[in-house]
């Protein structure tokens, strides 16, 4: 018999009418309680919640772990993408399985402890000392007990073909492809409640040829896979297309047979409001990468009119060179402020919004309704937070305070059920050594 376990009476809840808490069975959500609710069964544990915010697991849209070896790079600071990019396409090639695997458990970690319980990596560098990054993702995220989207990623068009990236860290499309076959076969898992699924995202216009983005699509329509992609981040990147392919990034997608529901993208900066419509008839997701943008320069992603066309909305930290952090709560709170400032209106984004898009939307972006919201029959992946730091005294709405008042760190995490966090610290890990270890590999990136 699965364990049911009520978690009782929290302080407060992202769910409708669950003031009594909700029930969970095995690693699903059964009931919701209201407030003068009890469990319609009897339960084998009860958790009390009452110092407890509530959160569905977050769900993080975009990421480069390997980048967390690469934090304030001084080749990197303040510069814009493109140039931030050739300063670090050669140090990144220095890659291999040890570096990438401590990076790759750190950034997991650091994700777990801000609550996220999905986590999507784009890996698209695989330099000749690295060719089972996806391989090492898998079996880290296991050990771990995350959920991930992992995207074989991919770069075929080098500065000898006008592209971007170096000799040094491109592949050529038949490696490419037959790898993505080979990692879709291996991981690629379609069941509700799936721990892993792999998506195909050659990496950006001004990296991949057009060919490979057309390939990628029919393959990974062959085996149901999601797609993933960097769009519209810059307007290096459109004057990039308009001179290599004559088109603007998203009619190149368009072109490629990009333009599907399974399809989310990163960033999506320079889409005019046509294009946001477009992309909302299609059913294309978006994930919006506020901090990134604004450490890069790169530009606002218009949410209110995506979300208002039909997109998918989710959010992402974006790599760790480009953040600098892997914190799903400053996301939150970075959507929240940019967002207001944007839009010039402090109730035209709200919290709920923001904390809709880490969760609900984010889930969507990659294609999964089983995750992102506290409701029977959803997978139990959990965040919990308490108001207990002095950040957080004086504090009156407690679902506001997490974002207003800057939460970072949940008190517990659970995914599918099992508890994954426990008072603040990731379950079966030495911080201290991990943190030892990261710095260590860190050094071979270091000039
Ligand atoms: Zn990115």
């Amino acid at each position: 018999m699965p364990k049911r376990l009520w978690l009782k009476q929290p302080l407060a809840i992202l769910a409708q009418d669950a003031g009594n808490g909700l029930v969970i069975e095995g690693s699903r959500i059964v009931e919701v309680l209201g407030t003068n609710q009890g469990p319609t069964q009897p339960v084998d544990a009860t958790f009390d919640a009452s110092r407890h915010v509530v959160l569905p697991g977050l769900v993080n849209t975009h990421h480069h772990f390997y980048q967390t070896l690469t934090r304030a790079h001084p080749s990197a600071i303040n510069k814009e993408l493109f140039p931030w990019l050739q300063a670090l396409y050669p140090i990144w090639s220095r890659l291999d399985p040890d570096t990438f695997r401590i990076a790759v458990r750190l950034a997991l970690v650091e994700l777990l402890l801000s609550g996220c319980t999905t986590a999507a990596d784009h890996h698209y560098l695989f330099p000749a000392s690295l060719k089972d990054a996806i391989d090492i993702e898998a079996d880290e995220a296991k050990r771990l007990g995350l959920r991930m989207t992992i995207s074989r990623g991919s770069m075929n068009l080098s500065q000898k073909d006008g592209g971007l990236p170096p000799d040094s860290v491109v592949q050529d499309a038949d490696t490419i492809l037959s790898d993505s076959e080979r990692v879709l076969n291996l991981f690629h898992d379609r069941s509700e409640g799936a721990y892993t699924q792999i998506a195909l995202a050659p990496c950006s216009p001004f990296s991949v040829d057009k060919k490979l983005m057309q390939d990628s699509a029919a393959l990974a329509a062959r085996f149901d896979a999601p797609l993933h992609t960097h769009l519209a981040e810059t307007e290096d990147e459109d004057r990039f297309c308009e001179s290599v392919y004559g088109c603007r990034p998203i009619e190149l997608l368009e072109e490629t047979g990009w333009l599907r529901p399974r399809t989310w993208l990163a960033h999506g900066i320079h889409f005019t409001a046509d294009d946001c419509t477009k992309l909302g008839r299609h059913g294309v997701g978006v994930c919006h990468c506020p901090t990134s943008n604004a450490v890069l320069a790169s530009g606002f992603c218009r949410t209110r009119e995506l979300e208002q066309a039909g997109a998918p909305l989710g959010l992402g930290v974006d790599g760790s060179a480009s953040n600098d952090s892997s914190n799903m709560l400053e996301a939150l709170r970075h959507a929240l402020m940019l967002n207001r400032l944007h839009y010039k209106s402090a109730s035209a984004i709200t919290h709920f919004d923001v904390l809709r898009w880490a969760t609900e939307g984010s889930a969507r972006c990659l294609g999964r309704s089983d995750i992102g919201q506290i409701a029977p029959g959803k997978q139990a992946d959990l965040a919990l937070f308490t108001l207990d730091e002095l950040r957080f005294s004086g504090s009156h709405d407690p679902l506001a305070a997490l974002v207003l008042c800057g939460a970072h760190r949940a008190d517990r995490v659970m995914v599918g059920g099992d508890w994954r966090v426990v008072d603040g610290m990731p379950v079966g890990i030495d911080l201290v050594a991990l943190r030892e270890a990261h710095t260590k590999a860190a050094e071979k990136f270091r000039d």
